[in-house]
């Protein structure tokens, strides 16, 4: 039944789009060229192996046909007429953005999110076209509208069509002179969830190269997101309106690029699917939902096993790639949940089935909620905060039992002395609020001392509960952006979330090397 319903609504959508379509070929009959490369991108979908050759293939008969981007808006005034280098350019632009849908594609199998971003992205379009009056860029971008709608209400799985319909929306920019404009628009919505690629093609205007040596993640890496993945639609752009002496420094540090990206590539971390554990960039991650996050915390208890749990979100992950102490800690610890939609995202894409984010809080207010957990020590946080969480604590969960507080900012040689106090308040849970990595390299160093204890990391959660920090609220926390309502109210945590574009970028490059190596 619900087949059919389904079925007759895709009828019903290609009864809509098949008059549009044939008016559109009228006018232009440059589009038999991309219905063309849309059967080539569609009829390929399933065969991993073939879409960068399809894409290059639906990209050329594209360019082929007409569709060119020719000259480039100055931004000074004027244009930057892309000659020789049209063709580079014009193929990078449609592979790239294609891609880049493709890849949005992947992270929601619903297709929400991809539809929702192209309705952003081709409405943009579609507007710019309007205002300046090119008739053909609105129909166009009206009749993928529909096509996209058809495809939806037809259950396919996005991977069968995102990067078609990528590939109607790099046209749909290049379809009536639009260009710059347009492409900007396009880029917008992406831009806002944090896709590389496009973030890569902005720090490209922006980067000077002294500045790259001063940064903490390494030459090679940072190199390779301007260059790797940007240089094709920008820094070509440029250098190809200089002279030919310009041009030729660019090929050669384009190729320069492209054996960076091998050797990175080459040299990332592994991510691998083992058992009932994920390693994501040299992290492992539980697949665990929250409940049976909980019930798992309650088995510990219940058996008295002193246990560590963690819950890394996409910084946390970032960072242990470069400190080795906190990875083993992660590699030691009893649960790890992925906390964060990002991380959530980035398993996902890569092919673990990870089904929802367990965030540390979410974790803690579901497990006191059911009551099983009783004496519970927390350590951690500026003065008085610990102890204003656990007021707040306790009004909410009577049966929960406060055994103990220790704010978070105490030197080593008091050290002995905390723990001795946990001991003696014989708690069955010890919350650490320390912050990444300090309260992970706490707890690992002190989980012999505390013996029968189950030792939690949980960042900032008391700040929460004492009702000093605000938490994003849901809908911020569903599209990814927490970090975002956090640093508004936590500014100097802009150096820790500029990790974050980064974390994707390397996401995406571990996909490319997983596709390369299928
Ligand atoms: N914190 C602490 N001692 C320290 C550093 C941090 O108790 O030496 C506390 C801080 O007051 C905050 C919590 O750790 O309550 C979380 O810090 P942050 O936001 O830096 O960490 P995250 O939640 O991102 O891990």
């Amino acid at each position: 039944m619900a087949n059919r319903l389904v079925r007759q609504r895709g009828v019903l959508y290609s009864i809509a789009v098949i008059p549009l379509s044939l008016f559109l070929l009228f006018l232009d009959a440059r589009l038999w060229g991309v219905a063309l490369g849309v059967a080539v991108l569609v009829g390929t979908a399933r065969h991993p192996r073939l879409h960068l050759l399809s894409l290059t293939l639906a990209a050329l008969i594209a360019y082929a046909v007409g569709y060119r981007i020719e000259f480039i808006t100055n931004p000074e005034g004027g244009f930057f007429y892309l000659t020789q280098w049209s063709w580079l350019i014009t193929l990078s632009w449609i592979i790239a953005v294609s891609q880049g849908v493709a890849v949005v594609g992947q992270l929601d199998p619903s297709g929400k999110l991809l539809t929702k971003i192209i309705i952003l992205s081709g409405g943009a379009c579609a507007l710019i076209a309007l205002l300046q009056g090119q008739w053909l860029g609105v129909l166009f971008v009206i009749a993928l509208f529909v096509i996209l709608l058809g495809l939806r209400a037809s259950a396919l799985p996005p991977e069968r069509w995102s990067r078609a319909v990528g590939y109607g929306l790099a046209i749909a920019t290049i379809v009536g002179l639009v260009k710059t404009t347009a492409s900007v628009a396009l880029l917008a919505p992406l831009i806002a969830f944090g896709l590389p690629f496009t973030s890569t093609l902005s720090i490209a205007y922006r980067v000077s190269f002294s500045w790259l040596d001063e940064l903490p993640f390494g030459r090679p890496r940072v190199l390779l997101f301007v260059y790797g993945l940007s240089a094709y639609a920008s820094v070509l752009a440029f250098l190809a309106t200089r002279n030919d002496r310009e041009a030729l420094a660019g090929a050669v540090g384009g190729g320069i690029a492209i054996g960076l990206l091998w050797w990175v590539l080459s040299r990332l971390p592994k991510t691998t699917a083992a058992g009932k554990r994920f390693v994501l960039l040299g992290t492992p991650i539980d697949y665990v939902t929250l409940d049976e996050a909980v019930q798992r915390i309650e088995n510990f208890l219940e058996a008295r096993m002193p246990a560590i749990v963690c819950t890394p979100d996409t910084t946390a992950i970032w960072r242990a790639q470069r400190d080795h102490k906190l990875r083993e800690v992660y590699h030691e610890a009893d649960l790890v949940t992925p906390d964060g939609t990002g991380v959530v995202w980035a398993g996902r894409l890569l092919g673990a089935p990870l089904r929802e984010r367990v965030s540390g809080i979410d974790l803690l207010e579901k497990l006191f909620s059911r009551g099983r957990v009783s004496r519970i020590f927390l350590l951690g946080a500026t003065p008085g905060v610990a102890e204003q969480a656990a007021r707040k604590l306790t009004e909410r969960y009577p049966s929960l039992q406060i055994v103990g507080t220790h704010h978070g900012y105490f030197s080593p040689h008091e050290n002995e002395h905390i723990a001795d106090l946990i001991e003696a308040a014989q708690p069955d849970m010890v919350l650490v609020g320390l912050g990444v990595p300090r309260q992970e390299l706490w707890m690992r160093e002190n989980r012999r001392k505390i013996r029968t204890a189950v030792l939690m990391g949980v960042g900032g959660c008391f700040d929460v509960w004492a009702g000093v920090l605000r938490r994003a609220p849901r809908g911020w926390q569903r599209v990814g952006l927490e970090w975002l309502y956090r640093l508004l109210q936590e500014p100097r945590r802009l150096a820790r979330v500029s990790a974050i574009p980064l974390f994707l970028g390397q996401i995406v490059l571990v996909k490319l090397a997983q596709l390369l190596s299928d």
